[in-house]
């Protein structure tokens, strides 16, 4: 995840830089918006975090722009406390979603969860129907796994696992959480059934399984996938 962030307040940037790094994004930043303007034209984010009032290029004519050079990744803008017009003149100038100052940093993040995953465009090597990561390729239509070309047999969990692991890359989940998002909050297995079938996945997929890469532990917190 490579979140471009657009801001000239210094206290926010080095609250939200911390906070996306912790959360294990790619941060980079540009604090007016001709320079935000330029890093965002190489097209190599994931998501822009916009704000509207900022030296040199306002957040409207960044995003309009962004859009006219076809540069289609994700822009959440921020705008200031009861800036109504403001919102609509983002939407429409091609921003994706917006978010009111001040905020909660929680709030951010759960709007940019939302947005990365309705993104056809996000992330390095995944498009909606496959994902690469090492020498593994997932077809997500097909529910097919291999790994250096060969097939890899997994499960039904362990696929519903992997899945919900890889489109929420980078976030960490505790055993509870990802026992209701790929067990259901009707299955009654314990927290060990997750440990286990991480194991399994790891066993499958990682090159060296007792020092996974990409299937990492967090210690006291639970599992995130990284690539
Ligand atoms: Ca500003």
């Amino acid at each position: 995840m490579r979140v471009l962030l657009v801001e000239d307040e210094q206290g926010l940037v080095l609250t939200l830089t911390d906070r996306f790094r912790s959360e294990g994004f790619d941060v980079d930043v540009a604090t007016d918006g001709k320079s935000g303007f330029e890093k965002a034209l190489t097209g190599e984010h994931d998501l822009i975090v916009l704000d509207v009032m900022l030296p040199k290029k306002n957040g409207y004519d960044v995003c309009r722009d962004l859009r006219q050079k076809g540069i289609e990744t994700p822009v959440l803008m921020l705008t200031a406390k009861g800036e109504t017009i403001d919102k609509v003149l983002g939407l429409k100038l091609g921003a994706d979603d917006y978010l009111t100052k001040p905020f909660e940093v929680i709030e951010l993040l759960a709007r940019i969860e939302a947005l990365i995953r309705r993104s056809p465009h996000s992330s390095s090597g995944i498009s909606a129907d496959s994902f690469r990561f090492g020498a593994v390729t997932i077809d997500f239509k097909r529910a097919e796994v291999s790994r250096d070309n060969e097939p890899i047999d997994l499960s039904a969990m362990e696929f519903k696992l992997l899945q919900h692991l890889i489109e929420n890359r980078g976030v960490v989940h505790s055993r509870d959480q990802l026992l209701d998002a790929v067990w259901g909050y009707d299955a009654m297995p314990s927290t060990r059934t997750v440990d286990v079938h991480i194991a399994w996945l790891r066993q499958k997929l990682e090159a060296n399984p007792k020092h996974p890469h990409f299937i990492q532990t967090v210690h006291g917190m639970g599992y995130k996938f990284v690539n």
